[in-house]
């Protein structure tokens, strides 16, 4: 199957509500390239170097889709970050999310963001713990920041063998969604669930993502991979 062809049947498979994210991450401008040109509408990128040389890179193509950051954001990368992406979906410590605010008050442009939840307490993941108060604590802290709008929830949550093993994780973060979008705080406004990947979007849809971020089943298996 070519790019087209995996663009074509996964967006025939999934919900007109669900959109997807590419993850980018080893790939080709001329395979991100095939993807846009069949529609997809937002690029995924681990790393704000990679991420500068793609859009650089795609010209013309890269200001027709959205780019979401959606690897950890190193503070001294910022400045690069803002040129780059549309939204970063991986905000985990009030420390990140001023530091980002603070950056997008110089350029005075109001940025999406999503704080990423560790649903499954893995050492070796990012994100902020899955325990509801600190997570409230945080899209509060956000809430005050005038440049940053919280716009939605991500997870990458465990790898495992079966991908059913990892629904209750994502149905636990749908309940956290749930309940921080009933908190009703000012200046957020959450419609973003960003979990499931090649192997777990379809439960992960089942399970109220609406943006499924997508790399092998869109591309092939990569020859490494750098952010497992
Ligand atoms: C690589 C990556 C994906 C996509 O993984 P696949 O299994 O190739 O679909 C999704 N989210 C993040 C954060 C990633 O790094």
């Amino acid at each position: 199957m070519t790019i087209k062809e995996n663009c074509l049947k996964i967006k025939k498979e999934i919900p007109d509500h669900v959109r997807v994210v590419l993850a980018a991450k080893l790939k080709t401008a001329e395979e991100i390239s095939e993807a846009i040109s069949v529609g997809a509408e937002i690029v995924g990128e681990n790393y704000v170097q990679e991420a500068e040389k793609m859009y650089e890179t795609l010209g013309e193509q890269a200001k027709k889709v959205k780019w979401h950051m959606i690897g950890p954001l190193q503070k001294n990368k910022i400045n690069k970050a803002l040129k780059v992406f549309d939204c970063i979906e991986t905000i985990d410590s009030v420390e990140l999310a001023e530091a980002v605010n603070k950056r997008a008050e110089v350029i005075k442009r109001e940025v999406p963001v999503f704080i990423e939840i560790n649903i499954g307490s893995e050492i070796t993941k990012s994100g902020v713990k899955p325990e509801y108060e600190i997570i409230e604590k945080l899209a509060k802290g956000i809430s005050g920041l005038d440049y940053l709008k919280l716009e939605g929830l991500m997870t990458v949550g465990p790898r495992v063998g079966d991908p059913e093993e990892v629904r209750p994780y994502f149905r636990k973060t749908k309940e956290i969604f749930d309940k921080l979008r009933n908190t009703g705080i000012p200046n957020v406004d959450l419609k973003y669930l960003s979990m499931g990947m090649s192997n777990s979007y379809k439960i992960a849809i089942e399970e109220g993502a609406n943006l499924v971020r997508l790399g092998t089943v869109i591309f092939g298996e990569r020859r490494c991979d750098l952010a497992s």
